[in-house]
């Protein structure tokens, strides 16, 4: 599966793995309706905090860390009640939107995640139940409400699970 294509915005807030396997992805809203200030929020010295990728409005994605490397956007999470250091083990993708519920996630948008996480997801191993909201796994529980409840996360995980399933099915015959 290829990557889509991305536009490098690099943020300075990350560090080290340190060895850590990804096998998480985590979704967030950004909570403004501005992909300009959201980047210039997640790129500024004072945030201290940045996803991997943006998704705007128009369906642009951004790469703002290295998937490589550990960027800091999910703070204190369990995973299934297990804490965890989740920014270690996960990629974090932004969505521009402000969180209302009532803003619309744009058709652009959701054709990026379809191309996106399916891409991360195969690329990285990730099982299905490991992709998660920030909230499903923000500590504690109810502090974060990322992504809205008008994210249509069932349509994400649709694709995730057909990739998933031919991913799975292309090993197989590779093995045959
Ligand atoms: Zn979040």
């Amino acid at each position: 599966m290829s990557k889509p294509l991305v536009i490098d915005k690099p943020s300075p807030h990350f560090d080290s793995r340190k060895g850590t396997r990804i096998d998480v992805v985590v979704l967030h809203h950004t909570g403004s309706n501005n992909g300009r200030a959201d980047l210039a929020w997640l790129r500024g010295q004072e945030s201290g905090v940045s996803a991997h990728y943006l998704v705007d409005r128009d369906g642009r994605i951004y790469q703002l860390v290295a998937d490589a490397d550990r960027a800091w956007h999910a703070g204190r999470c369990a995973l299934r009640g297990v804490v965890t250091d989740m920014n270690s083990r996960s990629l974090g993708v932004e969505i521009v939107n402000d969180g209302t519920g009532r803003t619309p996630y744009t058709v652009q948008q959701y054709q990026a995640l379809e191309s996106l996480v399916p891409y991360l997801v195969t690329t990285y191993g990730v099982p299905l139940e490991n992709l998660v909201g920030h909230k499903d796994v923000a500590i504690p529980a109810g502090c974060k409400n990322d992504p809205s409840p008008n994210f249509d996360f069932a349509r994400i995980r649709r694709v995730v699970a057909s990739a998933l399933s031919s991913a799975g099915q292309q090993a197989l015959a590779a093995h045959s």
